[in-house]
């Protein structure tokens, strides 16, 4: 085990930042990481599972063991000719991932392509995107506790999965490292395509033209059309969560401002779009301090050149005053931000 120190995250995280870690290991086998978090403990020193890091803000040093998760793996549980069972570990890249279960025949990840990051961070965020969330496939999480070590297993309906949360952002947050996610999916297809995008990106094929790779391929077009690639244009994702209102205030807001879209959900709140917000604000396309509002997506900040995170929050910061002040809407960072 070869624990670095004072490691620099800079290519560690998707936004280019800078930032070093106390200590850093890359894992890559169950035995190293129990390794690991005992190391931590005889240091004292907190831990912090990272995967492709592009769901996190540095804000500067992170005073941690900052644990790289690379353990890899994909193996079949059970299957039949309804549904096909995994175990996948951390360390799986999302993408690679949804990829290989089309090419085997194992439906319900399509919607969820083109998605950066690792299989061990995917339900922390309960990622979703095109009408379908993680939460819908997962059978169980396997974790261990980062205090005692101890290995654990979390029943999805246990996951307390809601809108971009889980119990690992809340009750759970630091308190465990995903080690794997056991996914339920689909021998036939069940197809989810009304998100209105993906709808009009496939209104010109034939029904029986729309199999799950033409939903995985239109999926994958319309976000390269519309997203900043990472590794060009460092970013991300969405800055901001889109906020959740209560109906009365929704309406409100409806009647001042026609055009904003709602969502309306299933308890009764409505969700707003943050980027609309964003924009009618005029950010999209302005910059500050070497990080800017992308021009093509106001809910997704990208790094101009810029460095230091404090920068990026700052300018998080002015947005999220102007939307504010416009609408009384105090709009909620989505990444988990470090080193502050
Ligand atoms: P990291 O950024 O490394 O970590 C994120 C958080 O999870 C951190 O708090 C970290 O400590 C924790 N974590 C990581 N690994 C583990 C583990 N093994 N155990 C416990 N905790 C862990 N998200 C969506 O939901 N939908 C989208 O459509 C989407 N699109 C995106 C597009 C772009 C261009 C980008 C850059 C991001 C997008 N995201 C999206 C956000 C991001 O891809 C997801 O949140 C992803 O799951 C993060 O994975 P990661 O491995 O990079 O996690
Ligand atoms: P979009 O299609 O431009 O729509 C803007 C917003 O409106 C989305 O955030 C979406 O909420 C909401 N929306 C649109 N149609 C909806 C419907 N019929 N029902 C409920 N909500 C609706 O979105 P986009 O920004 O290009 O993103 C496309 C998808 O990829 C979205 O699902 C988005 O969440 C996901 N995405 C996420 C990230 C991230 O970092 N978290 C980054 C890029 C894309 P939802 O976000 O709830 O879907």
């Amino acid at each position: 085990m070869r624990v670095l120190t004072e490691e620099p995250l800079l290519r560690y995280n998707t936004l280019a930042l800078q930032g070093r870690a106390r200590a850093f290991l890359q894992v890559r086998a169950a035995a190293e990481l129990e390794r690991a978090l005992a190391w931590a403990r005889r240091q004292q020193l907190p831990v912090i599972p990272l995967g492709e890091g592009s769901n996190v803000v540095l804000a500067g040093d992170i005073e941690a063991l900052v644990l790289r998760m690379a353990i890899t793996g994909i193996e079949l549980l059970e299957e039949d000719d309804k549904q096909a069972s995994l175990r996948v570990a951390a360390g799986e890249v999302w993408h690679p991932l949804v990829e290989w279960t089309l090419r085997r025949g194992y439906y319900g990840l399509e919607n969820l392509a083109l998605i950066p990051g690792t299989v061990g961070a995917a339900p922390v965020q309960n990622i979703g995107a095109y009408g379908v969330e993680l939460a819908s496939f997962v059978r169980a999480v396997h974790c261990v506790d980062i205090a005692s070590g101890r290995e654990h297993t979390l029943a999805g309906a246990a996951c307390e999965f809601g809108y971009r949360d889980s119990i690992f952002k809340r009750s759970l947050r630091d308190q465990v490292i995903i080690t794997a996610v056991d996914l339920q999916l689909q021998r036939k297809p069940a197809l989810q395509v009304n998100y209105p995008a993906l709808a009009a990106a496939l209104a010109q094929q034939p029904a029986a033209a729309i199999t799950p790779q033409a939903v995985f391929d239109a999926v994958v077009g319309i976000r390269r059309s519309k997203l900043p690639d990472p590794a060009r244009i460092p970013n991300a994702g969405s800055f901001f969560k889109n906020p959740v209102v209560a109906a009365a205030l929704a309406a409100e807001l409806a009647a001042r401002f026609p055009g904003l879209p709602q969502y309306p959900q299933a308890d009764g709140q409505v969700k707003l779009a943050a980027a609309w917000l964003i924009e009618y604000c005029g950010w999209k396309g302005r910059c500050r301090g070497g990080f800017g509002v992308h021009p093509e997506h106001a809910l997704v900040l990208v790094n101009r050149g810029g460095s230091s995170g404090a920068d990026l929050l700052a300018l998080a910061a002015e947005v999220a005053a102007s939307v504010c002040d416009n609408f009384g809407i105090a709009l909620e960072i989505e990444p988990r931000v470090y080193g502050a």
